[in-house]
């Protein structure tokens, strides 16, 4: 899997202070995408060993908060095995820090037998940010989505009571 680009110390992509990891490839196309040249799976550098150490460096740190995955689309069918891989390793590494993960599917999608193992990351992760990005319903007074339609899920309450629970940001999970 190739990444376009590692954010140190982020605060506009989940809540707190947070690394993002912009995985490149998206097959959704949605009209009006934020970022298209992240569309191609070939964009960015490929996802070394190297740089999944450099990655548990700055999670490392006590002032970050967790790791945000974002894109491109971490979820996509290509960059799933290796989104998988590692999310496991960092959840492992680090069980106190937050994940939040960015997807173009809802998370009625996410339940679709064929997306078995995205769901397995998203069981992993602690906020999904759901949906593709919807031209007509961008709103760029919402925190952390680009458009309306875009939910900010509460995933272990999610899965816990069968529901979409959506998280709450007044009451910040650290
Ligand atoms: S899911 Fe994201 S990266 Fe993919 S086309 Fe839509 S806005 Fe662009």
């Amino acid at each position: 899997m190739n990444y376009l680009h590692i954010d140190k110390c982020s605060i506009s992509n989940g809540q707190g202070i947070r690394v993002v990891l912009w995985t490149a490839g998206c097959t959704l196309e949605c009209k009006g995408c934020h970022n298209p040249q992240a569309q191609d799976f070939n964009a960015g550098v490929p996802l070394t060993e190297e740089t999944v150490q450099y990655l548990f460096s700055l999670l490392d740190k006590d002032y970050t908060w967790g790791l945000t995955l974002s894109g491109g689309h971490p979820l996509d069918p290509l960059n799933v095995p290796d989104v998988y891989d590692l999310v496991k390793r960092i959840k492992e590494k680090f069980p106190d820090k937050t994940i939040w993960i960015y997807t173009g599917y809802t998370w009625e999608e996410l339940l679709e037998p064929d997306k078995q193992q995205a769901f397995e990351i998203v069981k992993m992760c602690d906020v999904l940010v759901d949906g593709r990005f919807i031209l007509d319903q961008r709103d760029i007074t919402l925190a952390f989505r680009g458009s309306s339609n875009q939910r900010i899920i509460n995933i272990p309450r999610s899965i816990t009571e069968n529901k979409v629970v959506l998280w709450e940001v007044n009451k910040p999970k650290k």
